[in-house]
């Protein structure tokens, strides 16, 4: 079986979901099914999603090229687009970087905003591609725990905690303010307050100003997967604190479980203090915590979400060894290499 499946997309590619902070914000998901298979996730409990491999959308940046041209004429052009709300942009296969690269570059070179949040590793191509449009992009990390035992038992194919963290330092660098989503917190096995110190002190250091947090939301078939792919007693106690606790509505499922309450105010009182006392700003998330007091972690500053109100910075091209400010008002032009160097 192949792991990357080419596939036509027919419908729209620009929609908007109708919840939480990224409401209004259109979405890109590059495939159907991720590769990095995370055992919480809960993309991959879709009916639609493959059970194997990912299906990619080849006409994707055709597609997308056409409709931005469609919004343009209708003076409609979204302000920032954001990428991976089920799926990672960065799956480690040369064919969805070759998209992904393609899409980034299509709305960077339109002066549209793009956030996005991986868990996956950067090629030096979208490096050089950011460094050109700094000012619009805004790199969001999901990053849970350093521990390594974490990291082969809930997500091993995606990239080493410690190389998001590398990642993380570089965005910073070039200014992509890099935020962390520490999404989904597993109860007991993550939010220790030594775990969380870890995982906080590493992010601030590397630049980070910004975190979110939320606790493992469940599903039937999340439930389902984590008893399949965790070994039976790390399932049962992460289980524990869930006990009791009702199917409710949370984002658009009407059949989730969310950890019970005096479970998740302790753990978040736990990230809050330790954030603040490193001079982190934290919110705990607001679409995952629907009994809590809403809060907003969206990348962007839309209060304002009319696109001629909103600004994302002077795009200069710089030279090497050139400061942005020296290289005039000449507008960013593509990088260099692009998608060849991907295969
Ligand atoms: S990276 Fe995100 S979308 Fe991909 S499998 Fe993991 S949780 Fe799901």
């Amino acid at each position: 079986m192949k792991a990357v499946k080419k596939v036509f997309r027919k419908s729209r590619i620009l929609k908007s979901p109708a919840f939480g902070c990224l409401k209004d914000v259109p979405t890109i998901n590059v495939t159907r099914g991720c590769l990095h298979r995370c055992a919480y996730c809960y993309a991959r409990t879709f009916p639609e999603t493959p059970s194997y491999g990912v299906e990619l959308y080849e006409n994707l940046p055709a597609k997308l090229q056409e409709e931005l041209k469609g919004l343009r004429r209708r003076g409609r052009m979204p302000a920032v687009v954001t990428f991976s709300t089920a799926s990672d942009l960065f799956q480690p296969h040369p064919e969805v970087l070759k998209i992904t690269y393609s899409c980034l570059k299509i709305l960077l070179e339109e002066g549209v905003g793009v956030s996005f949040l991986t868990k996956g590793r950067l090629s030096k191509e979208f490096w050089e591609l950011f460094s050109y449009y700094s000012e619009s992009v805004r790199a969001r990390f999901g990053l849970v725990s350093f521990s390594l035992t974490y990291h082969r038992l809930f997500e091993p194919r995606t990239a080493n905690p410690y190389l998001r963290l590398r990642q993380m330092e570089r965005a910073s660098l070039l200014g992509l303010k890099p935020a962390v989503r520490i999404d989904p917190v597993i109860p007991g096995i993550t939010d220790r307050p030594e775990e969380v110190f870890k995982l906080l002190r590493q992010v601030k250091t590397a630049g980070v100003e910004e975190v979110s947090v939320s606790y493992l939301v469940l599903r039937p078939g999340v439930i389902r997967q984590l008893q399949k792919e965790l070994p039976p007693k790390t399932f049962l106690s992460i289980m524990k604190a869930y006990q009791g606790m009702p199917w409710s509505r949370v984002i658009t499922s009407a059949t989730t479980k969310l950890a019970r309450r005096d479970w998740r105010e302790k753990g978040y009182r736990i990230f809050r203090q330790i954030a603040e006392e490193l001079g982190l700003k934290i919110h705990i998330c607001g679409c995952k915590n629907p009994d809590f007091p809403f809060e907003n972690c969206s990348p962007w500053d839309l209060s304002s979400r009319k696109r001629k109100e909103w600004r994302p910075g002077i795009l200069f091209e710089t030279l090497p060894g050139q400061k942005k400010e020296e290289a005039g008002h000449k507008p960013s032009s593509v990088p260099l290499s692009g998608w060849r160097s991907f295969l």
